[in-house]
């Protein structure tokens, strides 16, 4: 079986270690099998998104000893694309408009959701047909109308990273509870949310093994929800383990103090940052 991975990050600050032990692992994993392996800027944030983070990204990771295999795949180069995708679902009746705040949604709730991804949306405006789109508003999906029409489809994905390992079922019930009518277009701007972005770019660029950090296996549920609507296959996931601090807190954009570009100024060599994230 070929054998395509990618790292995806969003340039919006310097690669730190959680991000060199994410890169090393797929390139490593896609050498080991001979396959492929992508890099894809996922930049559709354009207020946080610089240039400059994109090209200290592929600077960092050249120095790491990774090579990626044809051009990088820039995501604000196809939110046309995207938009295109998402209308063409709204045209079957599975997506509304949705104009709640924050405050809103805390306020419809009658007590704080422990333990989900996702804030559940409580449905206020699930109501409203597409014709009422106002600007400004986001859209949602109704799940409960995409479940349904996904019945008898076999909603599943199979992991093989460490916390996970094994094939998982996608529970509609669960999946109304814990997921319930997520945002796929944010509002204002008309972006697609980053987890479709993600499921389409996985799909155009022929992904079979998504490797990626395990604060992200919450999302894999609701992408394959969204890859069954939009007819896309759901590849192999590996959610690894996450590169924290002395505290136990995992690595964020802020922690420059772990970027690479300062472990290079002290003269590390791309061996010790592999030995620093135990590999
Ligand atoms: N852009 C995401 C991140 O930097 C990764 C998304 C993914 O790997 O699916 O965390």
């Amino acid at each position: 079986m070929a054998f395509v991975t990618r790292f995806a990050p969003s340039p919006t600050g310097p690669l730190h270690l959680g991000h060199a032990f994410s890169a090393i692992l797929a390139h490593d994993m896609a050498r080991a099998e001979c396959g492929r392996f992508l890099l894809r800027m996922e930049d559709t944030d354009l207020d946080r998104c610089r240039p400059e983070w994109d090209a200290l990204i592929q600077e960092d990771l050249r120095w790491l000893g990774l090579s990626w295999d044809g051009p990088i795949l820039r995501q604000s180069t196809r939110i046309e694309d995207y938009n295109i995708r998402l209308e063409a679902l709204a045209d079957t009746g599975l997506l509304y408009p949705c104009s709640c705040t924050r405050a809103d949604i805390r306020a419809a709730l009658a007590a704080p959701q422990e333990g989900v991804a996702f804030a559940v949306y409580p449905g206020t405006c699930r109501g409203r047909p597409m014709s009422d789109r106002r600007p400004g508003d986001a859209l949602r999906l109704n799940l409960a109308a995409a479940l349904d029409r996904l019945s008898g489809a076999d909603l599943a994905f199979t992991e093989t990273g460490p916390a996970h390992a094994g094939r998982h079922r996608i529970d509609p019930g669960r999946a109304l509870a814990e997921i319930g009518d997520v945002v796929l277009a944010r509002k204002g701007e008309g972006v697609v949310a980053y987890f479709l972005a993600s499921a389409f770019d996985d799909a155009d660029q022929g992904i079979t093994h998504v490797i990626r950090g395990e604060d992200l296996f919450d999302f894999t549920p609701v992408q394959v929800i969204l890859q069954h609507l939009f007819g896309l296959p759901t590849p192999i996931y590996h959610h690894h383990r996450l590169i924290r601090d002395e505290q136990g807190k995992r690595l964020a954009k802020r922690d420059d103090a772990r970027a690479i570009l300062k472990y290079r100024a002290e003269g590390a060599t791309p061996a010790d940052i592999r030995r620093m994230v135990g590999l």
